[in-house]
C-alpha cells in the first residue's frame, strides 16, 4: 500500500501538502457511505471503538479519559481552555506562533486572566523561562503549550516543560493538534493533564471531530466551570458516560471515517510506524527543496517532521499566488505562511502521502521554477 490507488482510484483530487484537511485513503472515505442513527448500536459501537482507539494509540489505560466533541480542532482547544482554568485562576500561555496566540484570544473571549510568555517563531519555548515565569507569579494556576507549532513547524519540548509545570504544581494543557498520531507524546513523563487534538491531521480521518484526552482526576473537578454550553467538557463527558451518546447531533460519518482511520493507523505500526513514514516524507522533501535552493526558516534541530516553512526567494520574479496557481493546476496544493515577521510559505508532508508524492511535488516545483524563471538561489 503506497501510492495513488490507495487514496482514491477514481477521483482526480489534488494532493494536499497542507496542515489539514489532508489527503485521506479511499477506504477512509468509503467508511462514510452509511446513514446511521445517533442511537443505533452500530454507531455506538463505532464511537466506543474510536474512544478506545484514541487512548490505545498511546497506550493510555485506567485514569485517562477521552472526550470527543463535534467540530474542528479549535473546538477542543477552546473547550479545554474555557473549562480548565478555575474561577479566579490565571493562565500562562506559552506562545511561539499563531496557535499559541489563538489560546490567548480564547482566554480574552472567556474573561480568563491570562499572562503570555512569548518566544520567537523559529525556535522552541525555553523550559527555563517557563520555570522562571511560574516562580515569579504564584497566581498562575494553569499553563498551555502548543506541541508542534504548525505556524512554523517548530517542535516544542513537551516533556521538559511538563516537568517544570508539574514541579511548580500547576495544571498542564497541551494543544497536540498536529502531533497526535505521529509523534511520541510522553503523557506520563511530560505530566500532561489535558491534551486536545482532532480527527483530520496525523490520524488521517476527515474533519469534524475534535477530542480532549484528560486525566480522570482533572476532568472530575471541571463540573460547573464551563463558560459555554456546547464547549462544556465535563457535561459532554458525563453524557457520554451515562448514555454512551453525544449531547447534540453527533458527526456520525466522521466517527465512521475515524474508526477506519484508526484501523489503518494500527496497520501501519501505530504512532511509531506513521511517524516513520512522515519522517521519510519530510527528509525527502526538505532535501529536495534545499537542492532547488529554497531556505527553510527553522533550523533542522528544531523542526518537526510534519510541516516545513520556507522563506520566499528574493528573486523579484517570485510571486507566491502565481506559483500556488501553477502547482494547483498540476494537482498539488501548497500552503501560505502565517508568520508575523518573515514572508514565507509552508509545505506539509502528512496525510496519505508517500515519498513518491514528495518526488512528484519536487518535480512540479522544479517545473514551475523553470517556467517562471525564478532562481531561489539569487
Ligand atoms: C490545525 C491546528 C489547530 C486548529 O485546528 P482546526 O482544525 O483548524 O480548528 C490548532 N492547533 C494546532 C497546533 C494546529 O496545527
Amino acid at each position: 500500500m503506497s501510492s495513488a490507488e490507495d487514496r482514491s482510484p477514481r477521483t482526480p483530487d489534488k494532493r494536499l501538502f497542507t496542515p489539514g484537511p489532508l489527503t485521506t485513503s479511499a477506504t477512509v472515505k468509503q467508511a462514510m457511505l452509511r446513514d446511521l442513527g445517533s442511537r443505533d448500536e452500530t454507531f455506538l459501537a463505532a464511537l466506543r471503538d474510536v474512544r478506545a482507539g484514541l487512548l490505545g494509540a498511546y497506550g493510555l489505560g485506567a485514569g485517562w479519559e477521552v472526550v470527543p466533541l463535534q467540530g474542528s480542532g479549535t473546538y477542543a482547544v477552546e473547550a479545554a481552555v474555557s473549562s480548565f482554568v478555575p474561577p479566579g485562576g490565571r493562565l500562562l500561555a506559552l506562545v511561539n506562533g499563531a496557535y499559541g496566540e489563538r489560546i490567548v484570544q480564547m482566554a480574552a473571549v472567556h474573561g480568563i486572566d491570562c499572562r503570555v510568555l512569548r518566544g520567537v517563531e523559529d525556535a522552541p519555548i525555553d523550559p527555563a523561562q517557563v520555570a522562571a515565569a511560574l516562580a515569579a507569579d504564584p497566581a498562575i494556576t494553569s499553563v498551555s503549550l502548543v506541541h508542534v507549532e504548525t505556524t512554523s513547524g517548530v517542535l516544542n519540548p513537551l516533556v521538559e516543560i511538563g516537568r517544570v509545570v508539574h514541579a511548580a504544581g500547576r495544571v498542564f494543557l497541551v494543544d497536540a493538534m498536529s502531533s497526535f498520531g505521529a509523534l511520541p507524546i510522553a503523557f506520563e513523563d511530560g505530566h500532561v493533564d489535558l491534551l486536545a487534538s482532532s480527527s483530520n491531521k496525523c490520524l488521517e480521518g476527515v474533519p469534524g471531530l475534535a477530542f480532549v484526552i484528560a486525566r480522570r482526576a482533572r476532568l472530575e473537578v471541571l463540573e460547573g466551570r464551563a463558560r459555554a454550553l456546547v464547549l462544556d467538557l465535563f457535561a459532554q463527558w458525563k453524557a457520554l458516560e451515562a448514555t454512551a451518546q453525544f449531547r447534540f447531533t453527533p458527526p456520525t460519518h466522521v466517527v465512521l471515517a475515524l474508526q477506519q482511520a484508526l484501523v489503518e493507523l494500527r496497520a501501519e505500526g501505530g504512532v511509531a510506524g506513521r511517524g516513520a513514514r512522515y519522517r521519510r516524507n519530510h527528509e525527502r522533501l526538505t532535501a529536495g527543496m534545499e537542492r532547488l535552493g529554497f531556505r527553510a526558516l527553522v533550523p533542522a534541530v528544531h523542526r518537526s517532521p510534519i510541516i516545513t516553512t520556507y522563506h520566499y526567494p528574493t528573486d523579484p520574479r517570485w510571486d507566491f499566488a502565481d506559483v500556488y496557481a501553477r502547482l494547483s493546476r498540476r494537482g498539488f496544493l501548497v500552503y501560505p505562511g502565517k508568520l508575523t515577521k518573515a514572508a514565507c510559505f509552508r509545505l506539509g508532508n502528512i496525510g496519505r502521502l508517500f515519498v513518491e508524492d514528495m518526488d512528484a511535488l519536487l518535480q512540479a516545483v522544479a517545473g514551475v521554477l523553470a517556467e517562471t524563471g525564478v532562481d531561489p538561489r539569487r
